[in-house]
This record gives structure tokens, C-alpha cells and sequence, in this order.
């Protein structure tokens, strides 16, 4: 099809049609890769309110965008988050196709049945280990069994293809990968592998240490299942592979080892409006502004969106070892 006019296409000829919104900053968990034990968290008035985000997400469905992801910090602590999906899910009458979630799980087992009432098509579920106390470790605070009740409340409330995300860490979960995958295969999900990603200072673990490849983790899962490079184009930066006999997906996000840039098809909204080309760096332009001096004034806000395009940078350059380049948290940013 061809763009329409007001598509958002960067200098590079990319089409950007995915929006990921980070709705807040805060979270239940504290995962080690992801923030540092001490947080601070911003304050109530440098976040978006949630009328501002269903004004965003207007504006992106206007300019082409037909997928949009809510994604955080945790977006289910969010206070009154269900009147944003609602909001959101109504944009289908507008051209959005798909609207998505990437949650921890803890608050599913109370929010699945309504998420699914408000439009969400599909969840990720970030899911690091089936250890209890290995999980407690990774979280900091999380307890699996509450995850896993979650999970089980989504395939309650119809949720199909469920899809697990699972950061992997040399030392920590490594050992886990074929576990992780037996499980999503034994309870008809689809599961990602994620190499690390240097955004934010942690505090924890030397990143280039814990460093843990998308090859090994493959190779790993070779030694048990028969691995099928699928053809299925996710328009995403994941590879898939299928298991013969089963409908799992297996894919791998793979930032260091395969740079997943060329195809970009997304951008993404921090938590206090800044409106983020690249994971990758620090490009953005602050939508969160726009709003505030132009209340209702819909045209100003899409032609800052369109004129953001323009600085889209044509990939990230993470490198393992050294300090973090990136300061902004993944809870920041959004995942
Ligand atoms: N709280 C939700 C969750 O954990 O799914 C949504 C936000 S979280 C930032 C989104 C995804 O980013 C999760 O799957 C998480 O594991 C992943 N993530 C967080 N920090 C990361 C990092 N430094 N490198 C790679 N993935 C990271
Ligand atoms: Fe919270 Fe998700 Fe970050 Fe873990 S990865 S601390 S659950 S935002």
C-alpha cells in the first residue's frame, strides 16, 4: 500500500507505523539489568497525564502509526491505567490495528479480564526465571508464583499467543534457557531471548561480563529441540525459529550481536513526553512541551511528530564494556 500523505517516514525511507508509550516510570519490581536498588522516580507533574497520552495516541493513529505498545516502568501500577487502554482500544475505530502490552505480570491475575474488554490484542510477559529464589534475586522483589498466576489469568480471559520475555544474563539465568523454553512450549506460548542492553547505570553487574549471546543461547537450545528458522516477517527486531510439532515461536533480540537497525519501523514516548527516535541514543523531541503550550491544538502536535522524523538516527551503537552511553533507564524509556 502506498504511505499516505501524512505517514512518517524518516530520511533513510523508513516508515514508522509502531509507537511505544511509556506510561510510567515506576515499577513493582526492581530487576537488575533493567534500575539500580535506589531509584528516583519522576515526579507526578513531569509525567504525562493520562489524557495527554490518549491525545498522543490520537495523533500517531492520524499519521499512519497502526501499532501501539503501552509498555514502562510497570504500566499496571499506574493509577486508573484501564481508562487509557479504553481509550486507546477505541482507536481501532480510527486505523489502529493492533494495541499491546509488555507487563511484568504481577498485577494480570486483577487487570487480564478487563485489558482483554478494552481492546488489548496481545501481552508480553517478561519471565527471567522459573526459580523462586532466582527469580526473587533478578526482580529484587518479585514472587513468581504471582506471575505465574498471571499468566494464567490472561489464557483465562482469551488472550492467544501469550509471549514471554526473557533478558538472559552469563551467571545469573543462563542456565535456564531450554527450561524457559519447555515451559512456554508446554503452556502454548511464544517466548523472546533478549541480550542486554546498556541503557541506564545499575549498579549490579558489569554488563560485559554478564554478556550472553543470542549463538549461545541457540546453540543451547539445539541440544535439545530442533530449531526451524521461520519466515514469518514480524516487521520487528526479533528472529524466529518454530519447533517442529509445537506452535511456539522462539525468537532473539539480539542488539549486540545482530543489530537489528535497518528495518526500524518504531519509535517511542518516554514516561515525561520526550518523544525518543532510537533506543540507541539520546535524539528526541519534547512532545510533553508541545501539549502544555498548545492544549487542543491537535495540527501542532503532528507536525512536531513529523518534524521529529528528521532526526531519526539510522541505528544504535551499543558496545559492550565501558560505561553505559545511555543514561535514560529501559524503565524510562520503555521497553
Ligand atoms: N515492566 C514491564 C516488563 O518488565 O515487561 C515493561 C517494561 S520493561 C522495561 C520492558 C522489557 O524490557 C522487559 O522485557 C525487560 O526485561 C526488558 N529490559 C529492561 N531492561 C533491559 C535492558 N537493560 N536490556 C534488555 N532488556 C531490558
Ligand atoms: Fe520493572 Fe520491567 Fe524494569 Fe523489571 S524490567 S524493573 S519489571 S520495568
Amino acid at each position: 500500500m502506498p504511505p499516505s500523505p501524512t505517514s512518517l517516514v524518516d530520511r533513510f525511507g523508513r516508515r514508522v507505523n509502531y509507537v511505544r508509550f511509556s506510561v510510567t516510570d515506576r515499577c513493582d519490581f526492581r530487576c537488575l539489568y533493567c534500575m539500580s536498588e535506589q531509584m528516583t522516580f519522576l515526579s507526578r507533574a513531569r509525567v504525562l497525564t493520562l489524557e495527554e497520552l490518549a491525545t498522543l495516541g490520537r495523533a500517531f493513529v492520524d499519521l499512519g502509526a497502526h501499532k501501539i505498545r503501552i509498555t514502562g516502568g510497570e504500566p499496571l501500577v499506574r493509577q486508573n491505567v484501564l481508562w487509557l487502554f479504553r481509550k486507546l482500544g477505541q482507536l481501532r475505530e480510527h486505523g489502529l490495528a493492533e494495541l499491546v502490552l509488555t507487563t511484568n505480570g504481577s498485577q494480570l491475575e486483577r487487570y487480564a479480564a478487563d485489558l482483554q474488554a478494552a481492546g488489548v490484542a496481545r501481552l508480553n510477559i517478561s519471565l527471567d526465571s522459573l526459580n523462586p529464589d532466582r527469580f526473587r534475586r533478578i526482580t529484587r522483589v518479585g514472587e513468581l508464583d504471582t506471575v505465574l498466576r498471571g499468566i494464567r489469568a490472561a489464557q483465562t480471559a482469551g488472550f492467544q499467543r501469550l509471549k514471554l520475555n526473557a533478558v538472559i544474563l552469563k551467571g545469573r539465568n543462563h542456565d535456564e534457557v531450554t527450561d524457559l523454553a519447555r515451559f512456554a512450549i508446554d503452556n502454548g506460548l511464544d517466548i523472546s531471548y533478549i541480550e542486554e542492553m546498556p541503557l541506564g547505570v545499575i549498579g549490579d553487574h558489569d554488563r560485559a561480563e554478564a554478556y550472553y549471546s543470542s549463538d549461545a543461547i541457540r546453540a543451547d537450545l539445539a541440544q535439545t529441540f530442533t530449531l526451524i528458522p521461520s519466515t514469518e516477517n514480524t516487521g520487528g527486531p526479533s528472529r524466529y525459529y518454530r519447533i517442529p510439532g509445537s506452535a511456539t515461536h522462539i525468537g532473539f533480540i539480539s542488539p549486540h550481536s545482530h543489530n537489528f537497525c535497518g528495518d526500524c519501523n518504531r519509535v517511542r514516548v518516554s514516561a515525561e513526553g520526550r518523544l525518543l527516535l532510537c533506543l540507541g541514543h539520546e535524539h528526541s523531541v519534547d512532545l510533553r512541551q508541545v501539549l502544555r503550550a498548545h492544549p487542543g491544538h491537535h495540527e501542532r502536535l503532528k507536525q512536531a511528530i513529523i518534524a521529529a522524523m528528521a532526526i531519526k538516527p539510522r541505528g544504535h551503537e551499543f558496545q559492550l564494556g565501558g560505561q553505559s552511553v545511555i543514561l535514560r533507564h529501559m524503565s524510562h524509556t520503555g521497553g
